[in-house]
């Protein structure tokens, strides 16, 4: 294979990742505090494939994946497990937590890592390949509430065509589940891994993709293609984005990626305020700061590029849309509000010093 033949390669792309400094260090010049965050113990994993390092040079992008000394720090109401995952694991790849819905950690591996991730507890830690997921399909046969199961991780695309075949004829034999989803940061960081192969395994199970973009240069002429191929294939896609500081909260860029992402076929669907997982207080902006920006949005730009504003609600309460002021309270460094439910959950939201 020539040079360009093989970084077109996904299987390439992950053997050569970029996982030390030292790697790091041949394609980007470091800033001091950047390199004094490699001096000590790195807490999350790190690790960038080749084509998103070719992306660093956007300011935006190199502060979500380069480490820096702020993740060291454990912030106001920061956890481990912010979303309070453990309480609700049903078997050891099962979380289930909303009533007819499973989330199914099917690896714990990702091609790169993102610094503000939820699962920053186990991604990249671990065996890479979970196996013996056949106590989750006994549970997901077992439970007839369950209808939407969505595939997450780690990032599931990182496994071959054969084993997420297996895996998905599995779910369709299951008369209940009627969604399956695949979420998934791939198109954009291993774009290469969306081959014709896998857009018809896609295809054969009416796979949806929740896609993670956060930012419009990750819309490279790469990922663009990836999106049009799933596209062209008639895979149904949404996107979910990280509200993060210094890196998208901003009505502009935020109007330039959700526009870019119609474009390509993907309908935004989430602008999750991050969620107060350990050492990501540096990423967190004011959940006041989310909603003027969600709200400069509406009316303003096509409805179909506005995504729903949500907190995640600390230790396991689900997904709330977050619509306006009136909606929440403030308790001294904790914002208050109610799920779905009716039940309270506090988001740490210390006022601004
Ligand atoms: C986000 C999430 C889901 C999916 O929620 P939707 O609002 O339907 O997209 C399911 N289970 C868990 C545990 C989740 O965090
Ligand atoms: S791609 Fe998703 S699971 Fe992987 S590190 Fe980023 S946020 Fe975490």
């Amino acid at each position: 294979m020539s040079e360009t033949d093989s970084c077109n390669d996904w299987k390439w792309q992950i053997a050569n990742r970029i996982s030390t400094r030292e790697q790091l260090e041949e394609v980007i010049e470091l800033t001091a505090e950047e390199r004094a965050a490699f001096e000590g113990d790195v807490p999350l994993s790190f690790a960038v494939t080749p084509h998103y390092a070719g992306l660093l040079q956007s300011d935006a992008l190199r502060r979500t994946v380069i480490p820096t000394n702020h993740e060291n720090a454990l912030g106001t109401g920061e956890l481990a497990d912010p979303l309070g995952e453990e309480g609700h694991r049903a078997t050891p790849h099962l979380i289930h937590t909303y009533p007819d819905k499973v989330l199914f950690l099917v690896t714990t591996f990702c091609s790169t890592y993102c610094r503000y991730c939820t699962r920053s507890r186990i991604v990249g830690k671990g065996p890479a390949d979970f196996h013996a997921l056949e106590e989750s399909f006994l549970y997901i046969e077992k439970h007839s509430e369950i209808r939407d199961v969505l595939l997450s991780g780690g990032d599931p695309l990182t496994l071959t065509d054969s084993v997420l075949d297996d895996i998905l004829s599995r779910l369709r034999s299951i008369p209940h589940v009627r969604m399956i989803r695949i979420g998934s940061k791939v198109p954009v960081v291993l774009p290469m891994r969306i081959t014709d192969e896998l857009c018809s395994v896609f295809r054969k199970h009416r796979v949806w993709l929740s896609l993670h973009f956060i930012h419009a240069d990750e819309l490279s002429p790469e990922t663009q293609g990836a999106c049009q191929k799933l596209s062209n294939h008639g895979i149904g896609m949404v996107s979910q984005t990280v509200l993060l500081k210094g890196v998208n909260d901003d009505t502009e860029a935020l109007i330039d990626l959700f526009y870019g992402l119609l474009e390509i076929n993907v309908k935004p669907y989430y602008l999750l305020q991050c969620d107060p997982v350990r050492g990501s207080a540096h990423f967190r902006t004011p959940v006041a700061k989310g909603i003027e920006l969600i709200q400069s949005l509406h009316g303003r730009i096509s409805g179909l590029a506005v995504p729903q504003y949500v907190i995640d609600a600390p230790g396991g309460g689900g997904k709330v849309p977050i619509l306006g002021v009136e909606q929440i309270r403030r308790e001294g460094d904790d914002i208050v509000f109610t799920n779905y439910e009716g039940i309270e959950y506090r988001y740490p939201d210390p006022e601004e010093k």
